[in-house]
């Protein structure tokens, strides 16, 4: 499934979010709307029939009328029943009418059912179904001198107050949701413009990748603080990764051209012999080639070794070392082998411990001494030494021979890297110190050197 892109879940999320509040919001302005309304059109209702109980009295008198004022008269027991200017029989859907007993004198009935069927009962605020709509019923006894027996019904239907409410209903459901669509491309647009400088890096680094040009660099506005870091990232990973095929391929062509000179060496020689009787023109032609051959062995061992651990595929045996012995034995060994004019003096603190694995150590130590002893002058000195310094163990070679030029001292540690001095020899492979390097760097160790042309090198490994 192809996954959504973060523009259409921030804006599906809104969308989602934006409808429910609508939603809600409606729900909840309907359930309180009615409910106030209700109670409002309950209380207007008390209201106005208690107003209009006191715009009535009883006249005795026709002399007593006021016909220009306005206001009714109907004929009542003696005399006549006054109803002033200011009885409201219909105001805001809400009907008052006047009865006297079960007789409707004055105003309207709009239920069916008279006070037959609905009794009066007085101050008390009923509900009656008509045609499915609930009304509600409020009645008054009429007090005042010879008004006994009149009652005013106030009456009013419940949809009266609703249909506002609907009205408004009605408005708020078109106006919500358009201002939700309002929202919504709002809130697409922005995060459409937000994320741009996302996919302008996509685009990019996509042409990068397929055009297989790894010079190319990313480049963006400066839009904000995280799509900088990003690009700014990305550029750093087609760094490493134009320096990785470089050194890769610097390394190809570096280990073929090592590889070469033994394999020339071993041909001509071969050549030579064929052509020899002699068997002591053999026997020095198969010198040249064993110590070639074994030099090319030496070389594909390392290399070996080195792709190992660089893939993490070396079989690891760790076990606690004692360094002390292992350094100790290390140095007893390059001492035999070399048989040079050096003294090597140790300086060893006993017992000290590391978790390793025994050959890659001895190997690493084995490089250092053994450079030693190859670059040492003699007659010389080299110093080997062994002790713990804040919770870290030392290890320090130091000798006092040809030294190594400050210019190189970075270069050292590449791969076939060799200087001048060294290339003369002729026996070195220039894999030495970066074996060191690897294996350091698998046991999490730093390495240094201080060296002085002339006058001697230090390398310490502080694990
Ligand atoms: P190799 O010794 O096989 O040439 P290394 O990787 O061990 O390869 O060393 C790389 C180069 O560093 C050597 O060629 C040499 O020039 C220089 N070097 C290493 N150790 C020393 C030392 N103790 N004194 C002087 N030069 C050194």
């Amino acid at each position: 499934m192809k996954a959504k892109t973060v523009k259409a879940k921030i804006t599906i999320w809104f969308s989602i979010l934006f409808i429910v509040l609508v939603g809600i919001v409606l729900i909840l302005l309907f359930l309180i709307g009615k409910s106030v309304l209700k109670s409002n059109t309950k209380e207007q209702l008390q209201t106005l029939v208690e107003a209009n109980a006191l715009e009535l009295e009883f006249l005795e008198d026709e002399d007593e009328m006021d016909l220009e004022e306005g206001d009714h008269y109907l004929p009542y027991k003696d005399g006549y029943l006054e109803i002033d200017d200011d009885f409201c029989g219909f105001l805001d859907g809400m009907y008052v009418s006047l009865y006297n007993g079960d007789t409707l004198l004055y105003g309207e009935n709009p239920i069916g059912a008279g006070p037959g069927e609905v009794v009066f009962r007085q101050g008390k605020l009923r509900e009656q179904m008509y045609q499915k709509e609930k009304y509600y019923i409020y009645d008054v006894s009429v007090k005042g001198e010879d008004l006994d027996g009149l009652w005013l019904r106030g009456i009013t239907g419940e949809s009266e107050g609703i249909s506002l409410l609907a009205r408004v209903i009605r408005f708020m459901a078109l106006f919500l949701p358009a201002l939700a669509a309002v929202a919504v491309i709002g809130g697409y647009l922005i995060s459409r413009k937000a994320l741009k400088p996302l996919d302008d890096i996509c685009d990019q680094a996509g042409s990068i990748n397929s055009g297989s040009d790894l010079t190319r660099r990313i480049c963006i506005k400066n839009e904000s603080a995280e799509t900088n870091r990003l690009a700014e990232n990305f550029n750093q990973m087609f760094d490493r990764l134009l320096d990785s095929f470089e050194s890769e391929k610097q390394f190809t062509s570096d280990a073929s051209h090592e590889l070469r000179t033994p394999v020339a060496v071993i041909l001509a020689e071969c050549e030579y012999v064929l052509g020899e009787e002699d068997s002591e023109e053999w026997r020095e032609a198969l010198l040249v080639i064993r110590r070639q051959g074994t030099k090319m062995s030496e070389m594909i061992e390392e290399l070996l070794t080195f792709t190992r651990i660089e893939r993490g595929t070396i079989k690891l045996e760790t076990e606690r070392l004692n360094l002390s012995d292992l350094t100790e034995g290390v140095c007893r060994e390059q001492t035999q082998i070399w048989k040079k004019d050096i003294a090597l003096h140790r300086d060893f603190q006993e017992n000290l411990y590391l978790n390793a694995d025994r050959g890659l150590l001895e190997r690493m130590i084995t490089n250092l001494v053994a450079n030693a002893f190859q670059y040492g002058k003699e007659p010389g000195n080299i110093w080997v030494r062994l002790y713990e310094e804040d919770a870290h163990v030392i290890l320090s070679v130091q000798d006092d021979g040809i030294g190594i030029r400050e210019e190189e001292l970075e270069k050292i540690w590449n791969r076939f890297y060799r200087t001048d001095n060294a290339r003369k020899g002729g026996d070195s492979t220039g894999l030495g110190l970066s074996m060191v390097r690897q294996i350091a760097k698998l046991y999490d160790a730093q390495i240094k050197v201080f060296s002085e042309i002339g006058k001697g090198s230090t390398f310490l490994i502080i694990f």
